[in-house]
């Protein structure tokens, strides 16, 4: 019998008491300032903590002296982000001076880790509340018991087995939503710290799914990203047989134009399945972002990514023939410990060889508590940074040339956002490449076909042929 895995009716009516007595407590308007830090994952839980703190009186700023709650939402996945983020923090005690009363909070995956907690509890006496990624849902609780004891207040709890649904959800944009299909991660790559701050993956109800998106298209969304660490495991939790290809086409069966995009999708489980599914639901884009790390076989073993470039690149040639004109991005790590100049060079092969739109790289970051920060490094700090460099190097030309392909085409767009520049309009190809031009801002949340006239590395500049009818 599969564990029942939402949270209970109770739990959630509990934090609702809380959330009005909150709200009770303020005789005057209150703001707050969610501040987001690494991934998607990340910004739709800030999307759900803004929600949650809407419903308790507190709109929405990005006014770091107009906040009277500041919520830092972090990041743990490289030792620059944590930095930074406790660099921001530290900056914010002077501010919270000339504003006493002002909260300032810490939550996400930095802090879920118990030596960054514990840093925080030590040497950041100006932040009172810090939680971990497993008790978002618990935010209203937290709050009271700052605003009503004076206290700093401290949460990172280890118990994640829970799926919280009904959360409210101040979303950051109309046209856009990011939804969460499955939480956590199995996977135990040997220099990530996901699995050990998000805990194990949890998939959510398909039938809950798909009215969410239902409901969101009928609000306006029109592109709408299925965001898990890994989401080609969806549903291997769960006995209802609904796997991830499956949701994708209950997904595309929804009336009405709109987009679908997922990331991320790990090798190990891209199956052919997948990619044929992708070819045939008109909604899902022609995009995958299916990070490799490494290409070298060797270092991708001391990864424990469970596949060889070989069968990475058997992933790519069979998506390619069903989907020809398919934008493939990717996520690379240089520096991993014992990486030798032969291994990087495969590397640069594999990047050579299969030729990505784009390619984020990443210089490896140890992370404490994971099996990789024990190895020892081959190369140098200079011999990685070099290498960093001929990796972007090689990319930067891919990234180019795919792009200028694009030159004097007509393509159909989604127009996102409308923005200060000279071309004002923000909209993004079915690929996800961004195409600027000048335009209407009414026509945000529409489709259009725009011929492209200019093309730097990734994003392109284009003028208008015609609107889609709505
Ligand atoms: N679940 C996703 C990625 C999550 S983290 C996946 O498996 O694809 C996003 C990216 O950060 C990873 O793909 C990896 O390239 C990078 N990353 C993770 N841990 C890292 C570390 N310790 N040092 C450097 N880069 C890292
Ligand atoms: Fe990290 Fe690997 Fe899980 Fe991605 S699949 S979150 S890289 S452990």
């Amino acid at each position: 019998m599969r564990e029942k895995r939402l949270i209970a009716e109770e739990e959630l009516l509990r934090q609702r008491d809380y959330m009005e007595r909150v709200r009770a407590m303020h005789d005057e308007p209150k703001y707050a300032f969610v501040d987001t830090y690494g991934c998607q994952q990340n910004e739709a839980d800030s999307e759900i903590l803004r929600g949650l703190l809407l419903e308790m009186g507190y709109a929405p700023t990005k006014d770091e002296t107009l906040a009277d709650i500041i919520l830092v939402n972090s990041c743990a996945v490289r030792e620059h982000a944590e930095m930074r983020i406790l660099g921001n923090v530290g900056a914010l005690k002077p501010g919270k001076r000339l504003k006493p009363g002002q909260i300032i909070g810490i939550c996400g995956c930095m802090v879920q880790q118990e030596h960054m907690a514990e840093k925080i509890r030590k040497s950041f006496h100006h932040v009172n509340l810090v939680f971990g990624t497993h008790a978002v849902h618990r935010l209203p609780e937290l709050l009271y018991q700052v605003l009503t004891s004076g206290k700093r207040v401290f949460a990172i709890e280890d118990k994640e087995h829970e799926i919280v649904e009904g959360l409210p959800v101040l979303r950051a944009s109309k046209t856009k939503a990011w939804v969460s299909i499955m939480y956590g991660c199995n996977n135990f790559c040997s220099y990530c710290i996901v699995p050990y701050v998000r805990g194990r993956e949890r998939s959510r109800d398909p039938d809950v799914i798909v009215s969410e998106i239902t409901q969101l298209i009928s609000e306006g969304a029109r592109d709408i990203t299925l965001l898990g660490q890994n989401v080609n495991s969806y549903g291997l939790d769960r006995d209802d047989g609904v796997n991830f290809s499956e949701l994708l086409r209950r997904l595309n069966a929804i009336p009405g134009k709109f987009r679908l995009r997922f990331m991320t999708s790990h090798p190990k489980d891209a199956s052919k399945e997948l990619f044929e599914t992708m070819a045939s639901c008109e909604k899902v884009c022609k995009h995958i972002h299916l990070p490799f790390q490494s290409g070298s076989n060797r270092i991708l073993k001391e990864m424990n990514r469970k596949y060889t470039r070989e069968h990475y690149q058997g992933l790519v040639d069979y998506a390619r023939s069903l989907m020809p004109s398919l934008a493939l991005t990717s996520d690379v790590i240089v520096g991993f410990p014992s990486e030798t100049e032969k291994d990087f060079e495969d590397t640069l092969d594999l990047v050579e060889t299969i030729g990505f739109d784009a390619l984020f790289t990443f210089l490896y970051s140890r992370r404490k508590g994971t099996p990789a920060a024990e190895l020892p490094d081959c190369a140098t700090k200079e011999e990685r940074q070099v290498r960093f460099e001929r990796l972007l190097a090689l990319q930067n030309e891919h990234s180019k040339e795919r792009n200028q392909r694009h030159l004097g085409t007509r393509v159909e767009v989604l127009i996102e956002a409308d923005t200060p520049e000279k071309m004002n309009l923000l909209a993004r190809c079915d690929d996800n490449r961004p195409v600027r031009f000048a335009g209407d801002p009414s026509l945000v949340g529409r489709f259009a076909i725009v011929e492209i006239t200019e093309c730097a590395k990734w994003s392109m500049e284009g003028t208008v042929i015609s609107i889609l009818p709505e």
